[in-house]
């Protein structure tokens, strides 16, 4: 049978109207394919558009989400243990259930491997994922395992669940709230540029000795991120509800921009409030040239929480060590301006992660 009829015409058709997915980047990739989606279930509370969808389950809500890590994309096994790559893909699920106000309860599992690993380099990456399932008490409940021509794919969905008054969505910032920030951010950026540099040193001499001394705190941001659900707990005890929350994959101000565009409102941070590592700090100025500050609002996968509380509740959260407050909340739409330490006041632009 001839099977070329049903193949090629239809593709060639649509290739003279060829729109590159660079020319829209990754948010509008997913802005333009959630256009048309309808629902058809009233028990779907939020579908795309936040770090999980939500679910009426009756008495609760359900969080859902899903990640995937691809290699060479995401992470490159010539630095990256496998046993912490499960860790990690773990961990930025449940950030992401963390980002909702929310506890992660079930996760499943999607792989695909190239005959280039084996039984025991599988095993590893599992073992990994079994420390982050018991740090985070979530289930490994099931996933899917299927050959792939080259490299290694982890997909990653995460399960959790959260009192219907205690969520916490992106879009629902008010004017006044203060801006607060887990952690500490850019360590996991400064991370990977130490990792690189170190690959390249390698690959040109591999007699050469790594120089990643003084660097461990922030190759271990990079390599073994922690999703913040112990923040998630303290604020329950402190009686806090945020006004809304996201979680930093992306980068701060990347990540700002998505709470301030989605909730209708602007910001107002500063720099000398912006909490920075001591360590990331020196590597950034010493070993790249880098701005620490840059690092901090560009740099990626931190995976710490950003959120934002009403006035009322600032003097529960201002001496604790692992939230800083960074600046507020205007109803400026959509612009976010960074006070510098000398005065001056700079637009923030999202640079965000661009894979495409
Ligand atoms: P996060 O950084 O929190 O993981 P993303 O930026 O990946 O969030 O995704 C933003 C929103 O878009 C989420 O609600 C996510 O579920 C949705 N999304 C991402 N990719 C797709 C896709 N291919 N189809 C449908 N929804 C998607
Ligand atoms: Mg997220």
């Amino acid at each position: 049978m001839d099977f070329s009829r049903y193949i090629c015409r239809k593709n060639f058709n649509k290739m003279t109207q060829r729109t590159e997915i660079a020319s829209l980047g990754e948010f509008g990739l997913i802005e333009r394919l959630s256009k048309d989606i309808k629902h058809y279930h009233k028990s779907t509370v939020k579908g795309i558009g936040d770090d999980a969808a939500v679910v009426d389950m009756g008495d609760k809500f359900l969080l859902i989400s899903t990640d995937m890590l691809l290699e060479g994309i995401h992470f490159d096994l010539s630095y990256t243990p496998l046993k912490h790559l499960g860790y990690k893909a773990i961990a930025v699920n449940v950030s992401d259930i963390a980002a909702m106000n929310g506890t992660p309860t079930q996760i499943t599992v999607g792989i695909a491997l190239s005959n280039r690993f084996s039984l025991e380099a599988v095993e590893e990456i599992y073992m990994g994922m079994r420390l982050a399932c018991e740090d985070y008490k979530v289930d490994l409940v099931g996933g899917d395992t299927t050959a792939a021509i080259s490299g290694l794919i982890l997909s990653i969905t995460v399960l959790g669940t959260v009192a219907k008054d205690k969520i916490v969505y992106r879009n629902t910032a008010k004017k006044g709230d203060i801006l607060c920030v887990t952690g500490d951010l850019g360590g996991a950026y400064l991370g990977l540029q130490a990792l690189t540099r170190e690959k390249q040193v390698f690959v040109a001499n591999p007699e050469m000795q790594p120089e990643l001394d003084g660097m461990d705190y922030i190759i271990e941001r990079q390599l073994k991120p922690q999703a913040r659900l112990d923040i998630i707990h303290e604020l329950a005890d402190l009686g806090i509800v945020p006004t809304s929350m996201i979680d930093i994959s992306d980068g701060l101000a990347s990540e700002i921009m998505h709470i301030c565009k989605q909730s209708g409102v602007g910001a107002v941070l500063y720099e000398d409030k912006l909490p920075i590592d001591q360590q990331s700090y020196d590597a950034a100025i010493n070993h790249f040239q880098l701005s620490p500050i840059t690092c901090a609002l560009n740099g990626g996968e931190d995976y710490e929480l950003l959120f934002t509380i009403s006035q009322e509740n600032y003097e529960k959260i201002k001496q604790h060590d692992q939230i800083s407050t960074i600046g507020y909340i205007t109803d400026a739409d959509k612009k976010v301006a960074l006070v510098m330490r000398n005065g001056t006041t700079v637009a923030v632009q999202a640079q965000g992660w661009k894979h495409f």
